[in-house]
């Protein structure tokens, strides 16, 4: 039997009801704006989590709550979202009535009439305060423990001279009274120190790594490449190694540190090299809204079950001897993609070459309130 009208005018009310009740008391703060940005209507969060009550917002526009740091960011949010686009997790810091400032990831998008026009805008706001106290904690440890790796590798430096400079000495003033073991045991610690050196001046250089995403620029990837393979050329000449790329995207990254991270990549493929010639290849292929980069070499390859640990600092598989290095090189290149949005990992097998891939989002996320210093 077909439902009369009053009951399907019943029925829809009831959702109406509903719906209204998820708005009213909805888990986050939500504003309705008319499309010059004035609040038509708010939930209750936002009297709970800012202290503004209904009556004293309706009407008004809001945009001075916003901290000034916000507002340039916000503007261009603002023309994104009147072109239809659903700007989410935008970072920004809201004044609350009592005047403590709170940190939000905003939700923002375009309220259109059944004909697809447009007829206002919502906010849905949620607090990240635990969140940022969280992150504020984490990056003040991070801050702790590269001032101690700072200190400690000063501290360091001093013994360490001092050691080289008496085997030195040893070596120099009293190499005839030893005999030709007494002298060999010398240059080990000679070279034992040297090497040490190395590894607190990489591990300096690691916890000086930074790149703030605000600074980011348009680069050329293929121009990049190049200045890394200048920067490697007498290694290049020395192995006779090929390197052959496709063409490279030009992205939104940070120029010196992309180098460095090129510079890493293809000195390790030429270093592990197997007896014939070092044949590497570099790539970039799109996916979504990043581009996914490829190092591949045909060199000695890795037993996949070291695949995840030599991105670690100090991680290396082999003796000094056999191949030398400091093991920083490759959680180097893991900082500088990790600055840059991406991710980066290895396929290989022991004997088989290897496959770096590194992923570099097209620009940088939103904003960065939470990677800020404080
Ligand atoms: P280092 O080159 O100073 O040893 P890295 O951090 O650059 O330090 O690399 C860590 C380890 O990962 C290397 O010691 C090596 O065992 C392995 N590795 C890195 N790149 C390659 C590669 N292209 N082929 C084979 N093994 C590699």
């Amino acid at each position: 039997m077909p439902e009369n009208p009053t009951s399907q005018l019943k029925q829809i009310e009831a959702q109406l009801r509903l719906m209204t009740k998820v708005f009213m008391d909805g888990a986050d703060p939500i504003v309705i704006r008319d499309l010059d940005g004035r609040v038509l209507d708010m939930n209750s969060e936002v009297e709970r989590v800012f202290g503004w009550k209904r009556e004293e917002m309706i009407g008004k526009w809001t945009r001075h709550l916003l901290a000034p740091e916000c507002q340039e960011a916000a503007e261009a949010i603002h023309e994104r979202r009147l072109k239809g686009e659903t700007v989410r997790n935008f970072e920004a810091i809201v004044r609350a009535k009592s005047g403590r400032l709170v940190p939000v990831l905003a939700t923002m998008f375009l309220l259109t009439d059944e004909d697809g026009q447009p007829v206002g805008m919502a906010d849905i706001l949620k607090d990240v305060t635990p969140l940022k106290q969280a992150c504020n904690r984490i990056q003040q440890q991070n801050r702790d423990l590269k001032e101690f790796a700072r200190a400690l590798s000063h501290d360091l430096a001093t013994p360490l001279g001092a050691i080289r400079g008496f085997a030195d000495i040893l070596l120099d003033d009293n190499g005839e009274q030893l005999d030709e073991d007494g002298r060999e045991h010398c240059r080990s610690i000679v070279d034992a120190a040297e090497r040490m050196n190395q590894m607190i001046k990489d591990l300096l250089e690691l916890t000086r790594l930074e790149g703030d995403p605000g600074k980011f620029v348009p680069v050329e990837m293929s121009a990049i490449l190049n200045d890394a393979l200048a920067n490697l050329h007498a290694v290049i000449q020395e192995n006779e190694a090929v390197i052959a790329s496709d063409p490279l995207p030009s992205l939104h990254g940070h120029a010196s540190l992309l180098g460095r991270l090129f510079q890493n990549l293809i000195g390790n493929a030429i270093k592990f090299r197997r007896h014939e010639t070092p044949q590497i290849h570099v790539s970039a292929i799109r996916s979504d809204d990043l581009w996914h980069f490829t190092v591949e070499d045909n060199g000695i390859g890795i037993d996949p079950e070291h695949l995840e640990k030599i991105f670690a600092p100090l991680t290396r598989l082999h003796g000094e001897s056999t191949f030398p290095g400091t093991g920083i090189g490759l959680a180097a290149c893991r900082s500088i993609v990790e600055l840059h949005g991406g991710r980066i990992w290895v396929e290989s097998g022991k004997g088989q070459g290897s496959v770096f891939h590194f992923t570099i989002p097209d620009r940088p996320p939103e904003s960065h309130l939470f990677q800020k210093e404080q």
